[in-house]
């Protein structure tokens, strides 16, 4: 199945074709159409199935298709476990956010806090970062979640495996919009903390699993 076939705004087709893929991975296929129709998701699929596009491009035509916002606050939030995962997920964002009004900043630990601070004054419409730093963020006010649209989080499992859960729930009670749709992703769904976290930060969720029997 091509990109094309998937309910994407034709911006968002443009610079797809500019990544020079032939189709829509298996859980981009699966994932994209439901997130784009506003369902929270909790899915699995193997390391290197596109992933990161499953949730960015329905983040990114959450913000075309959004009215203009009168709130500064970030809109949407992407959680990874490490600051390498960060990165990655922040440099696949830089391709589709360029040229647009959506801009981000990446918000992990191991660099200068008052430099994210500045950041996070210019009101980046995405935030991408490890569970830690953000928290930090929040409990120094240098941002506020009141706003936020969409609630991303890229390797649940191992954010849970690396002690994130407080931090977890912490951005989650902070980011308590009403209209906010939270999308997971984990290698499994089958483990407890997993599950637990899911029933506290999803609403209703569609569960997708690709490539395993989970
Ligand atoms: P995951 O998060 O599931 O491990 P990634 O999102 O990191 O996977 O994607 C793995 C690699 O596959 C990346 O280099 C990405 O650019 C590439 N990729 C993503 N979607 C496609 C696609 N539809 N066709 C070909 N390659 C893709
Ligand atoms: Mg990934």
């Amino acid at each position: 199945m091509h990109f094309k076939d998937l309910g994407l705004d034709p911006r968002l087709l443009k610079k797809i074709n500019h990544l020079a893929f032939d189709r829509a991975t298996e859980i981009q296929q699966t994932a994209i159409p439901v997130a784009i129709a506003g369902k929270d998701i909790l899915a699995s699929s193997k390391t290197g199935s596109g992933k990161t596009l499953a949730f960015l491009l329905p983040a990114m035509q959450r913000m075309y298709r959004s009215k203009p916002f009168t709130r500064r606050d970030p809109r949407v939030v992407i959680l990874t476990p490490t600051r390498e995962l960060a990165k990655q997920v922040f440099a696949q964002l830089r391709t589709l956010n360029a040229g647009t009004p959506y801009d981000g900043t990446l918000i992990v630990g191991g660099e200068n806090f008052n430099d994210q601070v500045k950041a996070l004054r210019n009101d980046p419409m995405f935030v991408v970062a490890t569970p830690g730093r953000l928290a930090d963020h929040l409990e120094h006010r240098s941002t506020h979640l009141d706003g936020l649209e969409m609630l991303i989080l890229d390797e649940a499992d191992r954010m849970l495996d690396l002690g994130f859960a407080p931090q977890l729930r912490r951005i989650n009670e902070a980011a308590n919009h009403r209209r906010r749709q939270t999308l997971m992703f984990s290698a499994t769904l089958d483990n407890q903390e997993v599950i637990e976290i899911a029933s506290e930060m999803l609403d209703n969720p569609k569960r997708i699993s690709i490539g395993h029997s989970a």
